[in-house]
């Protein structure tokens, strides 16, 4: 397993974060915060939110920015970051990921962004906002900022978002070829920590998102999570209740396959295609799982909800220690690039020997 360089005789570092856009869903959870929850103890985890992330495309209203950095706060915590274990932070508290952004969007022909496919598909299909803005189009230097400047060996994704970071790799490799000179690469490049993503529809049958309202947050109660269950869609030859059906084509039958253990799974499979059960039980039991699931998070969750102060302080121990790492980093950048801070006596030019 290759390790950071800088960082040689610990664990490798990976970072990721989450824009902060409100509370989070299920969808966030299987795909993103139970892996880095797993990921813990083989790894020195930087986990931060994404605040400035959020303004790319939120710029215009941002009464909501903090209310929402909190949320996500908690619900990190409640899924099982423990900030004993990983360093959990707000990016706009390291004002290092800005200072890098700057310099590396100096590098980074315009023809690199314009190509990232999110870049053309979002300003495409997002109609009411208006992206045509400078920040939007940088986004992913600011991402490439975000990695680099924690020096990070790894970044866990999913298999669709591996192209993502190749950018932030190009972006590193560039960077290398003009500045590291003969002292080693400042940045090392970013590997994929490929992790699970298993497939999870929303409500309506689509991908779990926000921007489609069919989620199932990890803050619903069961009352919620069985009201939003009952009228989700499923196999559609399954029209009468003497049809049999096939868990594999249904919506409901992915999330058992998700959140629900063998027996029950054992259940649903031959209860379907033989129509020993109903949709109605099988919604009953899929909502079983996931209030399974949800409980212990949000038995977690209450200690700070009910004093969200306690989420600060551990966001804010987390920014101290996120602005030590970024600053070590900046230092070796500026010597790189012949602008540190540091007094350095004027050179004898040429001319005036
Ligand atoms: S029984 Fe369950 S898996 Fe089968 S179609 Fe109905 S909801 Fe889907």
């Amino acid at each position: 397993m290759a390790t950071n360089p800088r960082n040689s005789n610990k664990k490798p570092r990976i970072l990721s974060g989450m824009r902060s856009t409100g509370r989070l869903h299920l969808g966030n959870y299987v795909g993103a915060l139970a892996n880095w929850v797993r990921l813990q103890d083989d790894y020195e985890c930087y986990f931060f939110i994404a605040d400035w992330h959020a303004l790319t495309s939120d710029y215009a209203d941002t009464s909501r920015v903090k209310a929402n950095t909190i949320e996500v706060a908690l619900d990190y915590l409640a899924a099982g970051l423990d900030p004993e274990r990983s360093t959990l932070f707000i990016q706009s508290h390291v004002p290092q990921h800005a200072e890098l952004h700057l310099l590396l969007s100096m590098i980074t022909p315009l023809g690199w962004l314009e190509r990232v496919p999110t870049y053309k598909e979002q300003r495409d299909n997002i109609k009411d906002k208006d992206l045509g803005t400078y920040g939007f189009l940088g986004y992913p230097v600011l991402q490439a900022a975000d990695i680099l400047i924690y020096q990070a060996a790894y970044v866990p994704v999913g298999e669709d978002q591996v192209s993502h970071l190749e950018l932030t790799r190009e972006i590193a490799r560039r960077f290398n070829m003009f500045y590291a000179g003969g002292r080693g690469d400042i940045f090392p490049e970013p590997q994929p920590l490929l992790t699970p993503t298993p497939k999870l529809p929303g409500t309506d049958g689509r991908k779990m998102s926000k921007s489609y309202g069919n989620t199932i947050l990890l803050t619903d109660p069961e009352p919620v999570v069985r009201q939003k269950l009952k009228p989700m869609v499923t196999d559609p030859a399954r029209v009468r209740r003497s049809d049999p059906g096939n868990p594999d084509v249904c919506p409901v039958g992915d999330l058992h396959k998700v959140f629900s253990d063998r027996a029950t799974l054992a259940k649903v499979d031959a209860g379907c295609r033989t129509a020993g059960i109903g949709c109605i039980e099988c919604k009953g039991w899929a909502a079983d799982s996931v209030v399974s699931v949800l409980n212990p998070l949000q038995e977690r969750r209450k200690k700070y909800e009910d004093n969200p102060k306690l989420a600060w302080e551990v966001l804010d121990a987390g920014s101290a220690k996120a602005r030590r790492a970024s600053e070590s980093t900046m230092k070796e950048v500026r010597d790189a690039m012949g602008m540190s801070k540091d007094y350095e006596p004027p050179a004898k030019s040429a001319t005036s020997e």
